[in-house]
């Protein structure tokens, strides 16, 4: 996917600068987390995306992080192993933030428990 793919560039906006606590506006990650990795795939999603709230917190909307759905996810991220603090077992819960890949996919099933990703 070329960097300037409108969709990629709406994953940036939406999950990295709008609700990524670890987002840096002058570090660009490709491959990005699980959750951006996930809705790269899925540019019928845009117009869900952009309705996404940016609320100033770390909650998933609402599901549980151990749900299976966002378990899924990150267990094909590529930072799951070595450099996230939300799945590694060693840190305290309450010491971490999700990513906003994350929170971005856990929106869109807060959204619609139906959806397939
Ligand atoms: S919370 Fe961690 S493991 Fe899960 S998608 Fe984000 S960076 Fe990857």
């Amino acid at each position: 996917m070329k960097p300037s793919d409108p969709h990629q560039e709406l994953l940036r906006r939406v999950a990295c600068a709008g609700l990524c606590r670890y987002y840096k506006p002058n570090k660009r990650e490709d491959p990005g987390c699980g959750g951006v990795e996930t809705l790269k795939r899925r540019p019928d999603l845009a117009g869900r995306l952009e309705a996404l709230p940016s609320p100033n917190d770390d909650a998933l909307f609402g599901l549980d992080g151990d749900d299976p759905r966002l378990l899924a996810v990150c267990e094909a991220c590529d930072f799951r192993v070595d450099g996230c603090d939300f799945r590694d077992p060693e840190v305290p819960r309450e010491d971490c933030s999700p990513c906003g890949g994350l929170r971005a996919v856990a929106g869109l099933l807060s959204k619609d428990p139906e959806l397939k990703l």
